[in-house]
């Protein structure tokens, strides 16, 4: 196996592009016992309000620390699940976890809405909207408690099949986010006809905003978008106060990123929701709305 140097420093691994190569049905097999052993753990991510830094939810992303290869990302194992049966079982499992975190946070005073990355494949599930109304009761959390988010490609494919599930998320209650906005070709028509109440605009556009003009205007004309439609918009990928004080001006409800908190295993969110939520300030960043 060859470990690569990741981004962060950490070492990630990445399997053979090859779908049938030896080391990716190896790693489908580990993945499997993973999901099983619960060796995949969910960090949180907080997202928050760009005019008053108050804390909206936080994004539970998965994190697989591998016995033999260490760290291996989301961005290596999530497509890997995509293109086999663990789709399923990983979503199952992400939701359970998600629920129960939900409940541990809401249960001692912490009202806070978790957000979970599902596949386009999964809205195919007629299991999934069950799996949350069984889950959601048996925890005692209002359907709000937890948000789905869901990739632009959903509206690129064939509706007809995904327009079942996602009618019961509404009638259940559960919230729908539209991720990565602006990467896939989503038409407006599609945006208005499809029921979400957030669209997360993509860390490629956000990220250059205070150097390029263009950029810029991109992510203007979502936001303007977003809000004529009657939604939220979040920007991803938010890491400079600059980024965040254009956001807010030109519009844009909530950002995520390192700015504001990286994700976080379970304790130390904890700590960081207790310091900024409820009666706290909300978090600070250098720009301060005014007050009027
Ligand atoms: P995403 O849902 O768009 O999640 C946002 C990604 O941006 C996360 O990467 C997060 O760590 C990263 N990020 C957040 N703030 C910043 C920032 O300020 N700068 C930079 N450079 N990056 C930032 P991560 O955790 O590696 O996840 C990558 C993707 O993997 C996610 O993109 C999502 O599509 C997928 N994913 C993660 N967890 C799950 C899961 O439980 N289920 C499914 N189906 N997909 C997941
Ligand atoms: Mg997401
Ligand atoms: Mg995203
Ligand atoms: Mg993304």
């Amino acid at each position: 196996y060859l470990a690569k140097e990741g981004r962060s420093g950490v070492e990630l691994y990445q399997p053979d592009k090859d779908r049938n190569s030896p080391e990716r049905l190896n790693l489908l097999g580990d993945l499997r016992r993973a999901i099983d052993s619960r060796e995949l753990r969910l960090h949180f991510q907080p997202k928050v309000s760009l005019g008053t830094g108050a804390v909206q939810g936080v994004e539970a992303l998965l994190r697989w620390r591998h016995p033999v290869h260490g760290m291996i990302p989301p961005s290596e194992f999530v497509p890997l699940a995509e293109q086999s049966y663990l789709m399923r079982p990983l979503t199952a499992y992400v939701i359970e976890a998600a629920l129960e975190q939900a409940a541990r946070w809401w249960h001692t005073g912490l009202q806070v809405q978790i957000s979970v990355n599902i596949s386009a494949r999964d809205l195919l599930d007629s299991a999934l909207p069950e799996q949350l109304e069984v889950g959601l009761a048996a925890s005692g959390l209002p359907p709000g408690a937890i948000q789905l988010e869901v990739t632009e490609r959903i509206l690129t494919g064939d509706q007809a099949y995904t327009q079942e599930t996602i009618k019961a998320l509404a009638a259940l209650g559960v919230p729908l986010a539209l991720d990565d906005f602006g990467t896939g070709y989503s038409s407006l028509i599609r945006l208005q006809r499809l029921a979400v109440s957030e669209v997360k605009i993509d860390a490629s556009f956000v990220r250059r905003i205070a150097e390029s003009e263009d950029d810029y205007r991109i992510v203007r004309s979502i936001v303007d978008l977003v809000r004529s439609l009657g939604l939220r918009s979040v920007a991803e990928g938010v890491e400079s106060d600059e980024v965040a004080m254009r956001l807010d001006e030109m519009g844009c409800d909530m950002g995520q990123g390192w700015l504001f908190g990286r994700p976080m295993p379970a304790a130390d969110a904890t700590v960081w929701l207790r310091e900024h939520t409820g009666a706290g300030p909300g978090i600070e960043y250098g720009y301060q709305p005014e007050v009027s």
